[in-house]
Formats: C-alpha cells, structure tokens, sequence
C-alpha cells in the first residue's frame, strides 16, 4: 500500500486514545461539536490571523526572538507527515516549537505534548537543525510549559508515529482498555455499550 502523509493532529488523538483514532479515521463517526470546542475553534481562528500576538507573547516573557515564523507549513518526508506549525522561533541560535491551547488546562496532556513533539521533528527536517524545546501555552490559563526535545522525547514521537500509522492504515485494530478518560469520553457508547 501507498503511504500517505499523517498529522499531528492524528498523533494527538492516539495520545489520548488509540481506540479514538480508530472511531473517528477509520469508523469514520464524529462527535458533534460542542459549545465549548466551538469557543475553542473561534478563538483559534481569531488568533491564527496573526502573528502580532506570538510577539507581543514572546516579549511578556521576556523572550529575545532573533527570528519567528508563524503559521508554518512542515513536512517530514522521513516519517511521511505534515501539518501547520503554530509558532517556531529561534532564541540563542536555538529553535523552540511553541503550539497554543485554548483548553482551559494547566498540566499538559499527552496529546499535547506529542502532537507539538510532531511539529519538533518536522522542524528538525525542514530546517536541518536540533529542536531545542517545545512549548505549550494554555492561554485561558496562561500557562506555559516547556520541556527540552530529548533524543528520549524524539525516539518516542517517532514509534508513535509509526503505531498511529499502522491504526490509519488497518494493519492494527487497537484493543479497547478501560482509561481514565472513557468516563468523559463521547464514543464511550460504542466502546462500552
Ligand atoms: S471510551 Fe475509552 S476506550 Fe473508547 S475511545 Fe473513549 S477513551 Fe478510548
């Protein structure tokens, strides 16, 4: 089979579940949209016009950028992924990977936390250079978390890659676990009816 580019977005979802990523990519059942992931999508959209916000961000931290990119298209044709980078920016001659959350947490997720990793890697192909740190700032809350982009972090991005792809692909029909998460989770109905 030919193999086609994933997203981070689809990182961020086996994170949270790989059973998930199977309703929803390969299934093909949606959750409807609630009010509050329709706030979310709002805000985003509002933000996403521009990047006045990320540097007016970036100075409140006190943060000397020599150079930023926003909204940044990345592909990694190694790992066949692609996706829009929120903001990359170069401080020390270092690259950071920062993604911004209007979820109202303040402890990132996995599925944060991998999805930016995803965008790290890309950017370490695009740009020929090591990812320094990745970011994520929940902006309800505004809080901001880094975390260094260690080979460890790396390796693991990439193995989930690689389990998210073999779910897309079919090659793999995740086993349903009981988590956490099931409690709150929309497709509880069909993994546990
Ligand atoms: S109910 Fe639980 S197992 Fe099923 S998709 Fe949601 S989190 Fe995953």
């Amino acid at each position: 089979m030919e193999e086609t580019y994933i997203t981070p977005t689809h990182i961020k979802d086996y994170a949270f579940c790989p059973t998930i990523l199977y309703h929803k990519y390969v299934r093909g059942v949606i959750e409807p949209k609630t009010p509050l992931m329709e706030e979310g999508r709002l805000q985003y959209l509002k933000d996403a016009k521009g990047s006045r916000e990320r540097t007016t961000l970036l100075n409140s931290r006190r943060i000397k950028v020599e150079k930023m990119l926003f909204s940044y298209k990345l592909t990694s044709n190694k790992h066949k992924i692609h996706g829009i980078a929120d903001t990359i920016y170069w401080t020390s001659n270092k690259m950071h990977i920062l993604e911004i959350k209007y979820s109202n947490l303040r402890k990132p997720v996995p599925g944060h936390i991998y999805q930016t990793a995803a965008y790290a890697l890309m950017a370490e192909e695009t740009f020929k250079q090591p990812t320094y740190k990745i970011i994520i700032y929940y902006k309800p809350a505004k809080k901001w978390i880094e975390k260094r982009y260690t080979n460890q972090l790396r390796a693991y991005t990439i193995k989930i890659i690689q389990k998210t792809r073999e779910i897309l692909e079919e090659e793999e029909i995740p086993e349903i676990k009981w988590r956490h998460q099931c409690r709150s989770c929309w497709y509880r109905k069909f993994c546990w009816p």
